[in-house]
This record gives C-alpha cells, structure tokens and sequence, in this order.
C-alpha cells in the first residue's frame, strides 16, 4: 500500500476513528504520525478492507507485535510515561502547549 492510495485510506481511517491510535488512545503529532495497522495480520488472511485497518502508532505497532502491548487499556501512567521517555521534555512541552491552545479555542 502506498503513494495516494495510503493517504486516502488514512484519511478514511481518521474520519472514522478520529486522530488517536487505537491501542494507546493518544492522539497522533507530527512526532508520533500515524501508521496504519492490521487488526488481522495479513499472515493470518486480514486483507487491506477499511474494516481490516486501524491507525496506530509505530512505537505501539511496534509493541503488539511482540506482544508487548496490553490491546483496549486506557491511557494510564506508564504509557503516558513511556510516551514520555521517548520524547524530548521540550518537544513535550511544545505538545502540550498545543493540546492547551486547542482546548482554549473549543
Ligand atoms: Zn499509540
């Protein structure tokens, strides 16, 4: 899957799901960009059907495939920790002066 097909299907993909990986439940950035995932590995006969797919993370692709990832939980401490480690304390900021400037504007 690439060139316009793949944007088009992640442009779906958020219109359904909204901007938030569907493991972690954190919202994207442009540190954190969205990657498109198999709910059913195509090893295992998922195809690449809308229903099939899922934006997540890299980092928590990542982690399911080795089956480190808990699937469902909510964002508790240690993932917004880990988040965190991987991410500049400035670049966390940056984020977090976003999110802030967002909700000021809803
Ligand atoms: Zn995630």
């Amino acid at each position: 899957m690439k060139g316009v097909n793949r944007e088009r299907t992640i442009a779906e993909l958020i219109k359904r799901d909204g901007y938030r990986c569907r493991l972690c439940h954190l919202e994207f950035s442009e540190l954190t960009p969205p990657e498109i995932d198999h709910r059913i590995p195509k090893s295992k006969g998922g195809d690449d059907d809308l229903e099939n797919l899922q934006l997540v993370h890299s980092v928590c692709n990542r982690k399911k495939g080795t089956g480190e990832f808990r699937e469902r939980k909510l964002p508790g401490k240690s993932a917004l920790l880990k988040f965190i480690k991987k991410t500049s304390r400035e670049q966390f900021e940056q984020i977090m002066e976003d999110k802030l400037q967002s909700k000021k504007l809803n």
